[in-house]
């Protein structure tokens, strides 16, 4: 049988020398103190406590221990300690200590009483364990998760919701101040065309410069994306000023970047609002200095813009539009006009006619589409409306046909949103079929300022071309680029815009442009038609000039369709009815 262990024996037996080595080797720092002598002095330290502290046994031997503590260690921690040895029991604190040499380190403390044979209390032992990394990796990713709480982490500047509180902050204080809401117009382009890292270095070196600009007086944000804020709270806060810092906010970001050698320039719009002169609070600021940065925006104004509250006006009336424009189209309150092209030869013979959409409203009577075709084409309606006006047209264009009317082709208008949209062609090829209008009767205009993106643009105008129909720039001229769409892109038609036929032939210059407008594309083997010709001189001039075709009030004005069909019967030289 084998033989019980015993704890008796002696390889069980610790001699208190040993008891003594083995304490002096522990890898922890360990403290003995006796309550019952004055001021509680430690009466033994071992070798892990010297490593941890670096003082010797002389040091400390016979003194409080208070000599590892410093300014800011835990009042209330200590005093926790007090009460455990008052209390004669064990307690456990993280205690921000100094070693000999007064650096600091963190110490996870457990003291536990010792008591004699009869309870009487005889020493305290202190257990110490070095935590700093543990408590510094602690204090580094809170550091981290309130620096994303409250920053922004490319830029470093306020994030938006921090941003808010100190807006809330400072209106508390009463004081006159303002909020700048930038923005960098098409940023989009930049992070496509160079990548995002250089869009991130931009945004960061854009944030450095506004830092700058705004200094002292400015709190800046980073709201989103390309979207900064400064909250502006000079001295001196009247209107001037503010428009003067934010015009400095502009031009500091508006100094060329550099990426690779190559200058970078971004232009950016400006929305500023005030308090307390739009708003009290701070969401009101907020929203409002939005607003006048959209209008800054939107038309281009590249001068920082302020808030007025007939901008309140304009938006209402633009979301009582949106709302109603889907009704109207389901009300049948949309009309098709058309505006007559003839040839540009005096005798003017009827060559075609443009679809021009007309909006009768029961509340605002007939509303001009300039007034409402840039919010369906913000708003994505246009592709609904457009199909309607593409069928509408299409259908009225074979019925003429059919009626015995002259078979002239129709021109209808295209917006950048419908022409970029995948079903673009279905829906074109879906009027035609439905209609049975063949496609040479059918033109499409487009405008330059939708050609930017020429592989695209390129491939959608062949398939409609091969199908037969026939492809215009409209308001040509007014874009940009335009010889290089000439020759790369597959056009039939040159609308000249009206600007130019406007003051000919009284103007020499603008005649002399408009002889070249139509020598250019003529030479790229296009028809030319000018529009907006309004006087028999405009017209002769044209005439003479080689221009193809006319189109203008001088020959008519838009017209609705009994109209139309009055001038059909008066070209077929019928009686009028
Ligand atoms: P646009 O395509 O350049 O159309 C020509 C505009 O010039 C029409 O204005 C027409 O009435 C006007 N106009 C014609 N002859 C003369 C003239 O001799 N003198 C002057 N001063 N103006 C003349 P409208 O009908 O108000 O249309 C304005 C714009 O609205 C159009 O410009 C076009 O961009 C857009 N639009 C009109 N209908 C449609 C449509 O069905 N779809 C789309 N996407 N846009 C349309
Ligand atoms: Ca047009
Ligand atoms: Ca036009």
């Amino acid at each position: 049988m084998e033989e019980s262990l015993r704890f008796d024996q002696p390889e069980f037996i610790i001699t208190a020398p040993e008891l003594i080595r083995a304490m002096e080797r522990m890898g922890v720092g360990l403290i003995i103190t006796n309550p019952n002598l004055p001021d509680n002095p430690v009466i033994y330290v071992n070798q892990g406590f010297k490593e941890m502290t670096g003082y010797e046994a002389e040091d400390v031997l016979m003194r409080n221990c208070r000599c590892l503590q410093g300014p800011d260690t835990s009042a209330e921690d200590l005093k926790k300690i007090k009460l455990a040895q008052t209390e004669r029991r064990a307690e456990t604190v993280t205690l921000k200590n100094y070693r000999k040499d007064g650096t600091p380190f963190w110490n996870q403390l457990t003291i536990s009483p010792v008591f004699g044979e009869s309870g009487e209390l005889l020493y305290f032992i202190g257990l110490q364990f070095d935590i700093t990394k543990e408590v510094e990796e602690k204090e580094n990713s809170s550091r981290r998760i309130r620096q994303l709480a409250f920053f922004d982490s490319l830029t470093g500047l306020l994030n938006m919701s921090h941003f808010k509180t100190e807006l809330e902050k400072q209106l508390q204080e009463d004081i006159p101040c303002a909020v700048i809401r930038l923005n960098i117009d098409r940023f989009r382009y930049i992070n496509e065309s160079y990548g995002d890292k250089v869009g991130d270095s931009l945004l960061l070196e854009a944030a450095e410069r506004m830092k700058q600009a705004a200094g002292k007086d400015g709190i800046l944000c980073r709201s989103f994306a390309d979207d900064f804020i400064v909250l502006l709270k000079p001295e001196k806060c009247s209107r001037y000023h503010i428009h003067m810092l934010a015009r400095m906010l502009a031009d500091a970001l508006h100094k060329p970047h550099y990426y690779k050698n190559e200058e970078i320039r971004l232009s950016y719009s400006i929305g500023i609002s005030m308090y307390p002169d739009h708003g009290n609070e701070g969401f009101q600021l907020l929203n409002h200095a939005d607003l006048a940065l959209k209008k800054c925006k939107q038309e281009n104004i590249g001068e920082p813009y302020w808030f007025h509250f007939s901008l309140l006006d304009q938006i209402n009336k633009r979301i009582e539009m949106e709302k109603k424009l889907p009704k109207a189209l389901e009300n049948e309150e949309f009309e098709l006009y058309f505006q007559p092209k003839c040839g540009g030869s005096p005798e003017m013979p009827l060559a075609g006619a443009e679809v021009l959409l007309r909006w009768n409203d029961p509340e605002q009577g007939l509303v001009p589409p300039m007034d409402f075709i840039p919010i369906a084409e913000e708003n994505g309606f246009i592709i609904r409306l457009g199909e309607w006006i593409l069928s509408e047209s299409c259908r009225l264009a074979k019925a003429w046909q059919e009626e015995g009317y002259p078979k002239i082709p129709v021109s209808v208008n295209v917006s950048a949103a419908q022409f970029k949209h995948p079903h673009f062609i279905d829906m074109v090829e879906h009027a035609l079929v439905s209609s049975g209008l063949e496609p040479k009767y059918l033109e499409l205009e487009v405008t330059e300022t939708m050609l930017n993106d020429p592989v695209v643009i390129k491939e959608k105008l062949e398939r409609l071309r091969s199908r037969g129909i026939k492809i215009s720039i409209d308001d040509f001229g007014t874009g940009y680029s335009s010889i290089h769409y000439l020759k790369t892109l597959p056009i039939d038609i040159l609308k000249i815009d009206k600007s130019f036929v406007q003051d000919t032939p009284m103007s020499k210059q603008d005649s002399a442009l408009l002889v070249s407008i139509i020598q250019l594309g003529k030479s790229f083997g296009l028809t030319v038609l000018a529009e907006g010709v309004e006087s028999k001189s405009q017209l002769e001039f044209l005439a003479a000039s080689g221009c193809d075709l006319i189109q203008g009030y001088y020959y008519s004005r838009p017209l609705n369709r009994e109209a139309m069909e009055q001038l059909f019967r008066k070209s077929m030289g019928q009686a009028l009815i």
